[in-house]
């Protein structure tokens, strides 16, 4: 039974963590004026509770058509607003079942710069690799030009130009990812999985010949998503390559794909040299790459999983890995299935 005793800690509790908490609060009637405000809104919006107490929304908040938004929806809403003194807020809007409407403010201004910061600087250092490390790949070649070199000068050489050519791949990557976590337009086409599947074999084809690698295929017909084919051809590019690459001669490769309950169900599975659960946790986060020793001695930078994983969720799918060390990997991405 809910006695005055518990309705009044409840009320006592609830103005506390009102008074209190960092996120903002606003509270409209069931007839649409505005009821209460947090301090923490009331500084976000540079009111105060006395200013707007039984007024309109829009006849107060009338310049911040954002937040307007979700005052005066019906529906249940997310979306960024734009706060005075150019802060920004993930603003969450609620009606609540026996009337009036809760709006929750969250200010994330730092955390927004702090992206775009990352994002900046990736460009940058990208940018910034590409000229000077195809610099140093074209004087390595001139000194052989220029030779004669001796056999230890000759490896040496060969390392420079080696170590260069990788340093332009991550560069390259690193740019071409900070593009499509930008947000870089994206094709919204219908692709068949089958057919991106089969070109990004046909890419892989020479490196699964040398080491004996046979890639078999069991792929329903016709799935199709919608997106960017190119960039897709580009995910599944990224995990086969990784098959393969991670992979010893002779052993298999299996790329399943299948329609299933309203999703693509792609997965490229191997027998190479596996992952812990550590590393499991963290290949999808751009430049990780295991500490071991067979991983160290294969050229790569950690950015094709972080491209497939973006791709994918810029897509509306997501992907995730299964790994034992020393039995294999298999990586498994969904996709909603066009219409
Ligand atoms: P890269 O392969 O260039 O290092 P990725 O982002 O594609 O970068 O992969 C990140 C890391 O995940 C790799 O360095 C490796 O440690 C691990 N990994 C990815 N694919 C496999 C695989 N098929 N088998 C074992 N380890 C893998």
């Amino acid at each position: 039974m809910v006695t005055h005793n518990t309705l009044d800690a409840w009320r006592s509790q609830f103005n506390l963590l009102f008074n209190t908490i960092s996120d903002g609060v606003i509270i409209l009637d069931h007839t649409g004026v505005l009821l209460r405000i947090n301090p923490a809104a009331a500084g976000m919006l540079r009111c105060t509770p006395e200013e707007i107490y039984a007024k309109p929304p829009d006849s107060v908040f009338g310049d911040l058509p954002d937040l307007l938004d979700l005052l005066l929806g019906n529906d249940p809403l997310t979306r960024h607003v734009v706060l005075p003194a150019n802060r920004i807020a993930l603003g969450i809007a609620e009606t609540q079942p026996e009337g009036g409407r809760l709006v929750v403010l969250q200010d994330i201004t730092e955390r927004e710069e702090l992206d775009s910061r990352r994002e900046q600087l990736i460009a940058t250092i990208g940018h910034d690799l590409r000229n000077p490390s195809a610099a140093i790949f074209g004087f390595a070649e001139l000194v052989t030009l220029y030779g004669p070199l001796n056999a230890e000068q000759d490896r040496f050489v060969a390392r420079i130009a080696q170590t260069a050519t990788k340093l332009q791949h991550v560069a390259y990557s690193l740019v071409d990812l900070a593009w499509v976590e930008s947000g870089m337009p994206l094709q919204n086409l219908p692709v068949d999985l089958g057919q991106v599947i089969e070109q990004a074999i046909v890419g892989l084809e020479g490196e699964a010949h040398v080491k004996q690698i046979t890639i078999t295929l069991e792929v329903q017909p016709s799935i199709v998503v919608m997106g960017d084919a190119m960039r897709l051809q580009q995910v599944v590019y990224n995990l086969l390559n990784n098959a393969i690459l991670y992979s010893d001669s002779g052993q298999p490769i299996l790329i399943k794909a299948i329609a299933q309950q309203g999703k693509a169900q792609v997965s490229v599975a191997d027998h190479g040299i596996g992952m812990t659960t550590d590393d499991l946790d963290q290949i999808f986060t751009r430049m990780y790459r295991a500490e071991s020793e067979a991983v160290r001695n294969v050229p790569g930078g950690g950015v094709g999983l972080t491209m497939a994983r973006v791709i994918l969720k810029r897509h509306g799918g997501s992907i995730k890995a299964n790994s034992t060390v020393g039995e294999g990997s298999t990586f498994s991405f969904t996709l909603p299935l066009a219409t």
